[in-house]
């Protein structure tokens, strides 16, 4: 018989560093096209699991020493290789006792019909534009839930002004995964605490100026300046946007982008190889979330 407490040891068992268990019932009112009963009608809960991302990845970014590995280890390997191989083991562990189970890994590439934003990781993204439902009363496919909210409703994280998940152990360095089952577990209260105390030390750090009290994060933007088009990125020389303008404006951060004006911009920021993953290289240093986990650790927080 497979319990809450059962469930929990083979999470860590398998690699997950948090794990937590949200009550269906916390998703109800959410966005339909983003909603865990659209996917399993008879779920019961989520089973929310975290992975740390290594801290020195950040911090040899900080240093100027090495770039590559954050998106290809931090972001890549724990999304498409650790998650994956963890998700089919969990779910076949909750289907040999004859329950479904619905594994959600973070689809980085695609965003639901009418979401415009992008993923600044990878080297672009595609608006299921063109999806109709099925059948009257049905959404859209693809169904992609909302990991923040998600973790925040299985007990794990707290979510910040820029809408990114901080856990208390690991701070914004972290990745979720989520199965939606209609197996009946012991649920988790969901996260209660405000970590995010919108101190705004990200948006002073951001060297693209990407992020904002008020509205969160600009994806879009933040795509162009975490490729590096700014003047702390150290692969930047005299001849990057040589003949451009608004040179001296985009290197500063002055510059607005938007959907067009980022993708007309992305084969000139090239600084690293995105082969053969297609992840961008991180050269903003992900400082928004290195300032974050600092800040939280001197408040005690974390
Ligand atoms: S740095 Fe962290 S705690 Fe401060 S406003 Fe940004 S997300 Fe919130
Ligand atoms: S610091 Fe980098 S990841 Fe963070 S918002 Fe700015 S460009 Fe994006």
């Amino acid at each position: 018989m497979l319990t809450a407490k059962l469930i929990k040891e083979k999470a860590r068992e398998y690699g997950a560093d948090l794990v937590g268990i949200g009550d269906i019932a916390g998703f109800a009112g959410c966005d339909p096209r983003r909603d865990p009963k659209g996917i399993l009608p008879d779920a019961s809960c989520v089973i929310g699991c975290g992975f740390r991302v290594p801290r020195a990845l950040y911090k040899t970014m900080e240093r100027g020493i090495q770039f590559f590995n954050y998106t290809q280890l931090g972001v890549k390997l724990i999304d498409e290789e650790l998650s994956e191989v963890f998700l089919l083991k969990m779910g076949a562990l909750i289907e040999n006792e004859g329950y479904d189970a619905c594994l959600q890994r973070n689809v980085s590439n695609l965003r639901v019909k009418g979401d415009h934003t992008t993923n600044p990781e990878l080297c672009d993204t595609y608006e299921l534009a063109l999806a109709e439902p099925v059948a009257p009363g049905k959404v859209a496919p693809d169904i992609i839930m909302d990991f923040p909210q998600a973790a925040r409703i299985c007990g794990l994280a707290d979510v910040s002004c820029k809408g990114n998940a901080i856990s208390p152990v690991f701070g914004p360095f972290v990745r979720f995964v989520f199965i939606v089952t209609n197996l009946p577990l012991k649920t988790d209260p969901p996260f209660s605490r405000h970590l995010c105390d919108h101190c705004g030390e990200c948006v002073q750090a951001c060297p693209g100026h990407a992020v904002s009290m008020e509205s969160g994060l600009d994806t879009w933007q933040c795509a162009v300046y975490y490729r590096g088009a700014h003047k702390s990125n150290p692969f930047v020389n005299e001849d990057f946007l040589k003949e451009h303008p608004d040179r001296e404006a985009i290197l500063n951060g002055a510059r607005h982008f938007d959907a067009a004006s980022a993708r007309a911009i992305y084969p000139q920021i090239d600084f690293l190889p995105m082969r053969p993953t297609k992840y961008a290289p991180c050269l903003c240093g992900k400082r928004c979330d290195v300032v974050c986990y600092r800040h939280l650790k001197e408040k005690g927080l974390l």
